[in-house]
């Protein structure tokens, strides 16, 4: 399939029906083993393993004496007659055969690699980014490029056959106001200016609408430079989309579309037709606006039933909130500890947990007995629908708080009871965001998606009235509890532009300054349009059921931001400075 001059076949296409051929296979030493008399290779390439083999008095000494002397990782030519193996391996597609070898070329020699070159590698993180040749020919690292790859062609087909266009922007650009801070490269041209690098695509894709170019897509770099947490990379990749003439619906149905049919590419698994939920129902039930559907366990309200009733905790607490845990009523007194604990803890931030079990015989026993009769109890039973063997976890405080809170012990107790099985998926939209957020410190409104999206129709009037009310016409696409994408129907009017980047606290003329260019085209003709974007790096974390994206990127930056390959960031010398125009007082 892949013949070259090099080689006539890979190391993972050899089958019994090839026996008796002559074959020249090239790869990587895999595993020595010399019985002294008998030596195997195992020959490994990107496509698999292959058994070469040599035997004393059969085989010229000095091929002998060749293999004899291969060490891990070299690179060789072998060529030789495929024969059938006498113990085969049926763990190895080409494990029923072997190449008798009659010619070795060594390739180049290798220096004995610090960590196995195997799945289950003894090699920590940061050694294997330093080295990020040797980890990449691991086969778990390359199958997650693998499937990063297929994600990428299903991709573009679907988008393709939809008649999208793949149009590149820049990637040197001023500030695209996502809300995080920007990359920024000095303008040599320019002293004292700056490039920067793109968030996203945002305000190019929307300019593309105006182009009269209705369907564009890319699947593209964008850089953030945020403080990062462990599915967070400064660069990562979109799948960057916008359409013209389209409703929410229309929207929402064209990218479930691109969805199922990656899944179904990907992993033949045929997802069903995406749910809706709208926010405030996600923030009622399960406090989140990202929900893992995986499992239910909604949150109940127990606030009218737990107050005034003499516990000062929930009479003083904006809303009192449960859910309840299926078959949890036997858990120990050590294991309830540590789910307060869990709370408790600084990133999750609750002042205690407060439980019931609805024990097997029927029995209620709570942490807060002193206060509530049973007959209180059991309406609280009653409202969480809880059956014998239950266990009901309550908690209380402002209502933000007390969601946020609940939604991690949802979380965990999903968890805890299996309900969050990697291998199966469930997906749904999210839709009606408020449009603005308040932000306390900058005592300011922000957009929550981007100051472009535009508002509902029927809360226009809000805007002016109470601003805070106004839904988005935006919308997030949830998996398994991860955002994978989110989007939004755009202001394409300059007077709704305007009015809001004034209510969060651009003036006219920094508006002017940013923005000018969308507004003034805007007034050449701007068709409605909506669009969205997929964490594509995320998305194949999920569809290769792990929790970090750096393991689907063939070169990631570590914790702290850095390649350790290539050792970035990293000074630059005086000479370049000058020459970019930048004084810095750094030796
Ligand atoms: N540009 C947005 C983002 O990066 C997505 C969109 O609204 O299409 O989140």
């Amino acid at each position: 399939m892949l013949q070259t001059i090099f080689r006539t076949h890979t190391c993972g296409e050899l089958r019994p029906s090839d026996i008796n051929q002559m074959t020249t296979l090239c790869g990587w030493v895999h595993r020595v083993r010399d019985k002294g008399s008998l030596i195997w290779v195992d020959l490994r390439d990107r496509y698999g393993i292959t058994q070469l083999v040599a035997e004393e008095g059969k085989t010229q000494p000095e091929i002998l004496q060749q293999l004899k002397s291969l060490g891990r990782e070299f690179v060789i030519q072998a060529t030789g007659k495929v024969i059938e193996r006498v113990s085969k391996n049926p763990n190895l597609s080409t494990g029923d055969i072997e190449i008798w070898v009659e010619k070795l070329e060594l390739l180049n020699p290798a220096k004995t690699p610090p960590f196995l070159i195997e799945d289950e590698t003894d090699g920590g993180d940061e050694l294997r980014m330093q080295l990020r040749y040797l980890d990449l020919r691991r086969n778990v690292v390359r199958k997650n490029l693998e499937l990063r790859h297929q994600v990428n062609q299903a991709t573009r087909q679907y988008l393709d056959s939809l008649g999208f266009m793949d149009v590149e922007t820049p990637v040197l650009i001023k500030s695209t106001p996502e809300g995080a801070r920007d990359f920024v490269v000095p303008s040599r041209m320019h002293p004292g200016q700056f490039y920067a690098l793109p968030q996203s695509p945002q305000t190019f894709k929307q300019i593309l609408m105006v182009a009269g170019i209705d369907r564009y897509y890319q699947i593209v770099k964008c850089f953030r430079d945020e403080d990062l947490r462990a599915d967070r990379q400064p660069e990562f990749t979109q799948i960057d989309c916008e359409m013209a003439f389209v409703t929410q619906a229309d929207v929402l149905q064209t990218f479930e579309g691109l969805i199922r049919s990656i899944f179904k590419t990907v992993k033949n698994i045929d997802l069903p037709p995406l749910p809706v939920m709208t926010y405030a129902d996600a923030m009622r039930l399960y406090g989140s606006d990202k929900p893992d559907l995986r499992f239910g366990m909604e949150f109940v309200e127990l606030t009218q039933l737990a107050q005034g009733k003499g516990f000062g905790v929930f009479d003083q607490a904006e809303a009192v909130l449960a859910i309840c845990a299926k078959g949890c009523a036997h858990y120990t007194r050590k294991q309830l500890d540590e789910l307060t604990e869990f709370v408790k803890r600084p990133q999750i931030g609750a002042k205690g947990l407060v439980y019931v079990r609805y024990n097997e015989d029927g029995s209620l026993k709570s942490s807060v007995d002193k206060f509530y009769t049973e007959a209180d109890l059991t309406a609280w039973v009653k409202a969480t629908q809880a059956q014998k063997g239950d266990l009901i976890l309550v908690l209380s405080g402002t209502l933000a708080a007390t969601r946020k809170q609940l939604s991690e012990l949802r979380l965990e107790m999903g968890t805890q009871l299996g309900l969050r099985n990697k291998n199966r998926y469930v997906a749904h939209w999210i839709v009606d965001f408020p449009l603005v957020e308040w932000d306390e410190e900058a005592q300011r409104w922000f957009a929550m998606h981007h100051p472009f999206t535009s508002p509902k129709p029927e809360d226009i009037p809000l805007i002016e009235s109470d601003l805070g009310a106004v839904r988005a016409n935006a919308y997030d696409m949830v998996i398994n509890g991860v955002e994978v994408g989110g989007g939004s129907i755009r202001i394409h009017d300059k007077g709704l532009q305007n009015t809001m980047l004034r209510k969060l606290g651009f003036s006219a003329e920094e508006a002017q300054a940013q923005f000018g260019f969308l507004m003034d085209a805007f007034e050449y003709g701007a068709p409605p349009h909506g669009g969205i974007a997929f964490g594509f790096d995320r998305l194949c974390a999920l569809l290769g059921g792990a929790d970090s994206i750096r393991d689907f990127i063939a070169f990631p930056k570590n914790n702290a931001g850095r390649d350790v390959m290539i050792n970035s960031p990293s000074p630059i010398d005086a000479a370049q400075l000058k020459e970019l125009g930048i004084t810095t007082t750094q030796k």
